[in-house]
């Protein structure tokens, strides 16, 4: 299949042939068609799939023949993305971009934590596209900068995402200000009864698409699990990088505090290394991010608020230097790699007192996943699990949800 089937003008068929996008990805080949005929759709798709082209090349098509079709010269909002985070709002913006560049669409990116007055001053100027969180977004409504009454596209990337943080209080306030007449586009990783329950009022009569099964794992990746104690984990980090001469490998923790720790010890063994989390600046997280792109620095520490919009075509290694206390998140985490039907690995260090956390991943996967004993890393057996008798299932959902919530709040007010 190629994307000349789709009918895509001229124009965006050359900007493709540019980005040397030779066919569509399969999540591309079954949205497109759909979107193009106007229907809502609600789609399954992990990071890393081509989604972003998905949605974007056909509502710029649209867009594109609607203005055609318009004398009025006045710039309208005519699509909405609305994303988690602000690393994902950048990379979703940044994308579109390219893809609109032979177009005389404008994009823009609204995230909080940035200067909002030059945010302000280019939608003075009139955007056709804007790709925001929905805190900003909220923020831009109130004060009369943004005006969504001409809109007709919305798109929620990331859905499931988005309502884990606890956005549907702001996304319920922002859908009073869009149109009733418009096209709506769900995108996630997984589609489970939340998601549904939460968001279908705002989809007409969808078409459900999807390439894989929900709560799956991207295909292509390579998934190994390693026994070991926690205080070995730097080292086995350290020596599986050094000894496969990897570049380019993406660690994830569960805290900032061990980000930290974790990305200093690593610069001590002789990797370069950042770490990025939440704490840290808007300006710090988009160096690290930029040298790790450009392959100045080999080893980026993440935790998963840092860690969802990472657009790195290239990456082949996620490590997992904890597990995520949210299942769903592993899926998040290792989507990173195996990309646009790149192969990639994702290693998955398991201490004693994580058994629980892999037996979580393991229902969500529906899948037995089996840690292996690397040589000379091997966990000591004598020991017992810290809080064994506290990993009860009552206790565990206790205290799972206690954190669930503080982490979500957390993230709130860092979007
Ligand atoms: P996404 O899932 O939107 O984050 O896209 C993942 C990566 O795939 C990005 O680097 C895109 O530039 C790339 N990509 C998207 N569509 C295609 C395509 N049809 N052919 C080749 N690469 C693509």
């Amino acid at each position: 299949m190629t994307f000349s089937e789709f009918k895509f003008s001229q124009t965006l068929l050359n900007t493709l042939e540019k980005l040397n996008y030779k066919e569509p990805t399969p999540i591309q080949a079954l949205a497109i068609p759909e979107i193009l005929n106007g229907e809502d759709v609600i789609a399954h798709a992990q990071t890393g799939t081509g989604k972003t082209a998905a949605f974007m090349l056909p509502i710029i098509h649209l867009i594109t023949q609607l203005n055609g079709k318009t004398d009025s010269h006045k710039k309208a909002v005519n699509a909405l993305v609305l994303v988690p985070t602000r690393e994902l709002a950048q990379q979703v913006a940044k994308a579109s971009e390219t893809y609109c560049q032979q177009s005389r669409l404008d994009v823009a990116c609204l995230f909080g934590g940035a200067n909002i007055g030059p945010q302000e001053k280019q939608l003075a100027k009139g955007v056709d596209i804007v790709v925001a969180t929905p805190g900003r977004l909220l923020d831009h409504i109130i004060k009369g900068s943004v005006d969504l009454s001409d809109l007709t596209h919305l798109v929620f990337d990331e859905a499931d995402r988005m309502l884990d943080m606890g956005f549907i209080g702001e996304i319920k306030r922002i859908m009073r200000h869009v149109p009733q007449n418009r096209q709506t586009l769900l995108f996630s990783a997984t589609v489970d009864e939340t998601v549904l329950k939460n968001v279908s009022q705002w989809l007409k009569d969808p078409k459900r698409i999807g390439v894989d099964a929900p709560n799956t794992a991207a295909a292509k990746v390579e998934q190994l699990f390693y026994a070991v104690d926690d205080e070995r984990k730097r080292e086995l980090i350290a020596y599986t990088i050094g000894k496969n001469n990897w570049h380019q490998v993406l660690v994830f923790t569960r805290t900032k505090n061990y980000a930290d720790e974790l990305a200093k010890e690593l610069n001590k063994d002789g990797l370069t290394t950042q770490a990025i989390h939440g704490d840290k600046s808007q300006g710090a997280r988009n160096k690290a991010l930029e040298q790790f792109r450009n392959g100045e620095l080999r080893v980026l520490v993440a935790t998963d608020v840092a860690a969802r919009g990472l657009d790195i075509p290239t990456l082949d290694y996620v490590i997992n230097a904890e597990l995520p206390y949210v299942a769903e998140d592993y899926v998040h985490r290792i989507g990173r790699t195996g990309r646009a039907g790149k192969a990639g690995t994702a290693i998955s260090l398991v201490s004693l007192d994580e058994n629980w956390l892999l037996e979580e991943i393991e229902v969500l996967l529906d899948e037995r996943l089996t840690p292996q004993w690397l040589p000379g890393f091997e966990p000591d057996l004598t020991r017992e699990p810290k809080d064994n008798r506290k990993n009860t299932a009552k206790s565990r959902k206790q205290r799972d949800k206690k954190r669930i919530l503080g982490q979500r709040n957390k993230r709130r007010r860092k979007n």
